[in-house]
């Protein structure tokens, strides 16, 4: 079934993904070790057993497991711990100069909506996972996003944000485009 939606054709265009074809790449036992420990993290508080380890040019810079019941953090999903993990030990601006082709996320379970947000919002476009999401799951999250969509819509007071952005010292081009795109580019790490 994935063979064939990966070389289902968009608009006569016709692709197929990577990863087809080639035989299934084993991680190395340093990397597996450090999963398999902090999936087990995870279970001490009964979070979902997942662990996840942030890369750059093949160095661990990020180590996270699934917190969401140990904190009552919403957001505290393992990939996502290992991006703040990976911010903790370099900074802002440490993160920010990263080559970010050189970032790899390597995660227990393939990543949710939440932690493919947080990975494109932070400019980690390389994701490789032990167990893949089963098909169902996938539409039930395009199908969730495609409401989301659906849902979405813009209030008053007009203004607002852009007074915002005037107030801070380090967007002060931004004003005339926050209503647009809602999404500052002073910086790729930092913006809301
Ligand atoms: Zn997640």
């Amino acid at each position: 079934m994935l063979t064939t939606l990966c070389i289902l054709g968009i608009g006569g265009f016709s692709f197929a993904h990577p990863s087809i074809g080639t035989s299934l790449e084993v991680l190395p036992k340093s990397q597996v070790d450090e999963l398999r420990a902090l999936g087990r993290e995870a279970i001490k508080s009964k979070d979902v057993p997942v662990g996840a380890l942030l890369l750059y040019d093949g160095k661990i810079i990020g180590r996270g497991f699934n917190t969401v019941s140990r904190d009552k953090d919403p957001a505290g999903h393992a990939e996502v711990n290992a991006i703040r993990d990976a911010f903790g030990k370099l900074g802002l601006n440490g993160y920010s100069s990263l080559d970010k082709s050189k970032l790899l996320m390597i995660s227990t379970f393939e990543p949710c909506q939440l932690c493919q947000g947080a990975m494109q919002t932070h400019k980690i476009s390389r994701a490789k996972f032990i167990r893949s999401k089963p098909l169902s799951q996938l539409l039930r999250e395009q199908a969730k996003l495609l409401r989301y969509q659906w849902n979405r819509e813009s209030v008053g007071p007009v203004g607002l944000q852009e007074s915002l952005f005037l107030l801070h010292p380090d967007y002060p081009g931004e004003k005339s485009q926050a209503h647009k795109t809602q999404t500052p580019s002073k910086s790729d790490s930092n913006g809301p």
